[in-house]
């Protein structure tokens, strides 16, 4: 028996046969669209094919994934090869291309990590948003329930995820901008094309001059710091020395954040007057200046408008001010230091972290869970040593590159394109000799020693020698380096002899 609940083909025996067939059929349509737009020369470019995957594939395979991401290998593979073929369609690759190389020059998460990611962050929101759901599960623990279904729930477990539901409650939203709160970037605007190696010199004279005047009591330094997986924070002034440590998961725009919250704690302990809190955090700032804060607005900048609010009633002004890091201003150094001191070996200060601090913390697993994959994997090792570290950007991400070029480029890093010496080993040629007679058909031969293209290959040479780049540097190479001088200079050489890679 099959029923549809909000979306989802249940059936009787818990298989998601049903679902998965539905899935595909619904697909299907897209994929072609796809298709369509990337089969003439005009076509889309790969970033938005990928993009146009995402939004309008992969979110609707991924919904509901937390109930049949337990279904078997045998049906879950038909939802991962949908993904294959629209990340070939996307790079111009060939079908022989391992599909985790596809996945890796994409930057796409396997489907797998995907829908493990999301699972957890379902449980993650259903500590706090709807607790029935863990009742649920620690109920199917008591009955000693060890079914596949339940994995995710014990990874869960283990990971000791306690979210707080006082973050959401204590929203005390101020929407119109606190009038003893200052914020000045002006330093921003003055440090403005100064040369990288005068930098420290040059700064803390600015900075002198800028704000000698202000009391050196008055004065805040705050700073954030990440190291070792850990997070601190760190406050200097003339009269006291902070550091302390914040429990994970924790970002150092946390971090910084905290600093200054702490900072207004220790001014409210000090006469009402003028403070300064001088950061290095520019997203601190804006986030400050951005009003009115949402529900999901972090918890340590909600309680700084709070501070604020209650500052002001007891006629106290404060000034955020913005100053460049490792530019030599030694309250910045001081509190830098001070930061790390606190990641390292501060005590703890306690927070409470809302259900979406977990989130990070759910990606980074999956994203060591796809590198081991990556790493451990028998095929696609060619490209392994040419990216060995997944990301979740493509490879050309930011590249100002045309279609063509990320298509070749896409074919040659995997070592999978249309010569011989590959069409060979797939089975297609029967020889992985070039016609020239010379040699095995590969990339290198085609560019720096096959005797058929000795006239382009001059002109190649040519225009790398006056990019001061050296000839016969293996192809390999180029990519590793990731070279865009040089790759467009082979790519342009592919163009002028007409080989289709
Ligand atoms: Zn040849």
């Amino acid at each position: 028996m099959t029923f549809k609940y909000l979306g989802i083909w249940f059936d009787s025996k818990g298989t998601w046969e049903g679902h998965i067939r539905y899935l595909i059929k619904k697909c299907q349509q897209r994929i072609n669209f796809l298709r369509t737009i990337t089969g003439s020369w005009w076509g889309a470019h790969p970033s938005d094919v990928i993009r146009l995957y995402q939004t309008t594939i992969l979110l609707v395979m991924e919904y509901g994934c937390f109930c049949f991401r337990s279904a078997a290998n045998t049906h879950i593979i038909k939802l991962e090869r949908i993904q294959y073929r629209c990340l070939r369609i996307a790079l111009g690759s060939m079908q022989s291309t391992h599909t985790m190389s596809l996945e890796v020059l994409a930057g796409v998460l396997p489907l797998k990590d995907r829908f493990w990611d999301h699972s957890s962050r379902l449980l993650i929101r259903c500590e706090v948003m709807n607790p029935l759901v863990i009742e649920n599960f620690e109920r199917l623990v008591e009955l000693q329930s060890q079914t596949r279904f339940m994995t995710v729930y014990f990874n869960h477990i283990s990971q000791e995820i306690t979210p707080s539901s006082y973050v959401l409650t204590c929203v005390n939203i101020l929407d119109t901008p606190d009038s003893t709160l200052f914020l000045n970037t002006s330093m921003q605007e003055e440090i403005r094309g100064i040369p990288e190696h005068l930098r420290s010199l040059e700064i803390p004279k600015i900075f002198i001059s800028k704000y000698q005047h202000i009391d050196c009591h008055k004065m805040f330094y705050t700073d954030g710091s990440r190291i070792n997986e850990a997070t601190g924070f760190g406050i200097f002034n003339s009269n006291t020395s902070i550091s302390f440590k914040l429990a994970e998961p924790a970002s150092v725009y946390t971090a910084e954040l905290a600093a200054v919250h702490y900072s207004l704690e220790i001014i409210d302990t000090l006469l009402p007057s003028h403070y300064f809190i001088l950061t290095d955090s520019l997203s601190t700032i804006k986030a400050l200046r951005s009003l009115p804060l949402d529900n999901h607005a972090p918890f340590f900048l909600k309680k700084i408008r709070e501070y604020l609010t209650k500052l002001t009633n007891k006629s106290y002004q404060i000034t955020l001010l913005w100053i460049p890091a490792h530019c030599s201003i030694p309250g910045n150094e001081r509190a830098d230091n001070l930061a790390k001191i606190g990641a390292l070996d501060g005590d703890i200060y306690e927070r409470p972290v809302a259900f979406n601090g977990f989130y990070s913390a759910s990606r980074q697993r999956t994203l060591t869970s796809w590198q081991t994959s990556w790493d451990n994997g028998d095929l696609g090792r060619w490209l392994h040593s040419i990216i060995p570290k997944v990301s979740t950007k493509a490879w050309f991400k930011g590249l100002d590159v045309s279609r063509n070029f990320i298509r070749v480029m896409s074919r040659l890093l995997p070592n999978h394109y249309t010569l011989n010496a590959h069409l060979r080993r797939i089975g297609i040629a029967e020889d992985n000799q070039c016609a020239c007679g010379k040699g095995y058909e590969d990339i290198e031969h085609i560019v720096w020693s096959c005797t058929e293209y000795r006239e382009s290959r001059s002109q190649l040479i040519d225009f790398l020698r006056a990019r001061r780049k050296p000839p016969y540097v293996p192809v390999r190479d180029i990519l590793v380096l990731r070279d865009l001088t040089y790759m467009g200079h082979i790519y342009h050489f592919l163009k002028t002899i007409n080989i289709q890679i």
